[in-house]
């Protein structure tokens, strides 16, 4: 074995940097209470490296504080000051109130001089890969610093390690020949951070691929979108890939880099690379939620290999599953060294909302990347897909979205794989057929079933319903729809009053913010009357449509209403789906038939009807946007005018159920 080792060495002589320092384990929650980023993260990633004998193949050096000079250009003086002085003494009565004010941010005594240590290290190696004393190096550092804006702290991050080095680099250290850096962002966040202090320079081709979720993951805004392009001289430099859905893995991760980021790689030509590095996208990872093997990584890192002569510059970001975060670290390792990837395999197809959001973000920058310009051959995105996973923005689901979040679905699942030998991580074709098989099922059976959808809120407006069929927003929603996977219109469109009372209810939702929502009372009554717009459909649809009114997230490999849910609530009149019961329309029902095409709405159960009338839920009109776009509907559709659909509103508010 030792003999191997050795002759690999002679024969390829990498020299590759190596940075641990146990004082940057000195920051740390001041409680004691658990944190995802937390000491044994860079502790765990050691140990790895230790047992495999990888830092005696590696030039090992000592970590460095980086110097406040070199912090200014890139964070504000405030920031810099806070960051300098948090851990002292004077600080210690009010640190934790402070931290409690910033965005996803604990300090202790050791958070300073940990900060200082992580921009430090990565300048250190920066440097030394820019003079080519090393071919490569990576920082084993924390805190991370890709959310860090000038400034302010957030998202776990106090300094922004990389964009510092780069700074350096570029600003500091001219001398060394080093004029084009490509920052490639793997961790499973928007690197928000990065992307405004490099907004507008051509120098620094700023790239991130990250769970986005038309912007409802962390750091929930709309910076990761791909419009974010950059501006005046910084346009076309500034790349988002911002996922819809999480579950993203190895044959998502390098399509993107096929059809991407690659081929502007190519074109950028650059002369330093340098990654943040988080591997929180890795599988089993609690906050990513996403499934990129070790081997997937391993792949990434030796296609950028090709670049810059091979001068890569890995810093830490984040990365939460010690197991699966040493051994993704360890593949990276073995990469810089040996310039081979491990041994391993992923399974070959992207998802479908992959394609998508590939097919956007070229179009979106072939402006400035000719070579993004031509339209991917079908053959290639048309491919079977794996199950889709549809990520909504339901209505329902009124929290905030502060912080990473946990994720409890499946993780278990999730981390049984990581501990799987690599070789195990292969996926055989005869369980992929099964899995494709299963998803077109479903959904073509349903496909073929046509349903009135019977609207009575803001969906009455047609342009408010499409955003559920071809994602999207319209003026007033908050965030956007992701759409349905069938993304043809409805058919045919028609309005009917049913003897059903319409209410507004409840007092914040996440796409309208603050006011209540239309809800429909399941049971009729000859006093009500509700105007109702009826979309036809496929239940296909009707079942993208329903889990975008509900839950945020759910597996789609089977549908939540199916053939003989629709049997049996032609027959009840109502039924509450139980699959999902935390949102706010899950009660689907039956109104009874139209040119033979049954009629179903969704609304809540008449269990909460009680809870509306005993005050336990508030009854609350819209906010102005939801009333006007529900105005919209019924007067484009010829129901009532202006005012009397305002009245038709006011009275639904107000009049007691
Ligand atoms: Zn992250």
């Amino acid at each position: 074995m030792e003999e191997v080792i050795s002759e690999s060495k002679s024969k390829t002589d990498r020299r590759v940097g190596l940075i641990y320092d146990e004082r940057m384990c000195r920051h740390c929650t001041p409680d004691g209470e658990h944190h995802p980023e937390n000491p044994n993260r860079i502790r765990a990633i050691w140990k790895k490296l230790e047992s495999a004998g990888i830092p005696q193949r590696c030039v090992v050096l000592s970590a460095k504080e980086a110097e406040d000079k070199y912090i200014h250009p890139v964070h504000s003086k405030n920031h810099v000051n806070l960051i300098r002085n948090i851990s002292s003494k004077q600080f210690d009565s009010r640190r934790n109130k402070i931290a409690s004010k910033l965005n996803s941010i604990y300090l202790n005594e050791g958070s300073s001089e940990a900060a200082y240590l992580a921009a430090g290290s990565v300048m250190e190696v920066a440097e030394r890969v820019a003079k080519g004393e090393l071919n490569s190096a990576f920082a084993i550092v924390r805190p991370p610093g890709h959310h860090a804006e000038q400034d302010e702290a957030m998202g776990f991050c106090l300094y922004n390690n990389v964009a510092i080095a780069t700074n350096f680099i570029l600003n500091e250290r001219p001398e060394l020949g080093i004029n084009k850096i490509l920052i490639v962002d793997w961790d499973v966040h928007h690197g928000n951070g990065t992307q405004k202090m490099f907004w507008k320079d051509p120098r620094v081709l700023f790239f991130s691929v990250h769970r986005h979720e038309f912007g409802s993951f962390y750091p929930a805004n709309d910076d990761g979108f791909y419009t974010k392009i950059g501006e005046g001289p910084g346009a076309g430099y500034n790349i988002n890939v911002p996922w819809e859905n999480g579950r993203c893995g190895d044959p998502d991760y390098l399509a993107v880099w096929d059809h991407i980021l690659i081929p502007v790689a190519k074109d950028f030509n650059p002369d330093m690379i340098i990654i943040s590095a988080g591997f929180d996208a890795a599988v089993g990872d609690p906050l990513g939620g996403c499934c990129v093997s070790p081997y997937g990584y391993s792949i990434m890192l030796k296609k950028l290999m090709e670049f810059a002569q091979g001068k890569i510059v890995m810093a830490l970001e984040g990365g939460y599953n010690l197991d699966s975060l040493a051994n993704s670290v360890f593949a990276c390792m073995e990469v810089l060294l040996e310039d081979k990837p491990i041994i391993g395999s992923s399974e070959p197809y992207p998802f479908e909302s992959t394609w998508r959001v590939i097919q956007a973000v070229r179009q979106e920058l072939s402006a400035f990347w000719p070579t993004l310009a031509d339209k991917l051959p079908k053959k290639l995105t048309s491919s079977k897909a794996r199950p889709y996973i549809l990520i909504s923005s339901s209505d329902s689901d009124g929290e905030n979205n502060e912080g990473p979040h946990i994720l409890s679905e499946n993780i278990e699942a999730a981390v049984q794989n990581v501990l799987q030998p690599f070789s195990e991580l292969k996926v055989d074709e005869d369980s992929h057929d099964q899995v494709a098989t299963v998803f077109n099922t479903w959904r073509s059976e349903l496909s073929k079933i046509e349903v009135w959808y019977a609207s009575f809120g803001s969906n009455m407006w047609k342009p408010r319903f499409l955003c559920y069929v071809e994602g999207g927003q319209v003026e007033g929603m908050q965030k956007p729809c992701s759409g349905s996977v069938d993304r043809s219109p409805p058919r045919e469109i028609l309005w009917k009053s049913v003897p059903h009372r319409l209410f507004f209810g409840r007092d914040h939702t996440r796409t309208w913010g603050p006011g209540g929502v239309a809800f429909f009372h399941p049971e009729s009554n000859t006093q009500d009357k509700a105007y109702v717009c009826l979309y036809r459909i496929t239940l296909e649809q009707f079942n993208d449509i329903l889990l975008q009114e509900n839950v945020t997230s759910y597996d789609m490999s089977s549908p939540l209403f199916d053939l003989t849910a629709l049997n049996s609530v032609t027959n009840k009149q109502s039924i509450s789906l139980e699959v999902l019961k935390r949102g706010w329309y899950h009660n689907v029902v039956y109104l009874g038939k139209e040119h033979d095409v049954p009629i179903l709405t969704m609304t809540c159960q008449l269990s909460d009807i009680e809870s509306f009338k005993s005050g336990k839920v508030p009854l609350h009109p819209p906010s102005k946007e939801y009333a006007n776009t529900l105005v919209k509907g019924l007067v484009e559709g010829k129901q009532l005018s202006e005012e009397e659909a305002m009245a038709y509103i006011q009275e639904a508010s107000t009049k007691p159920l």
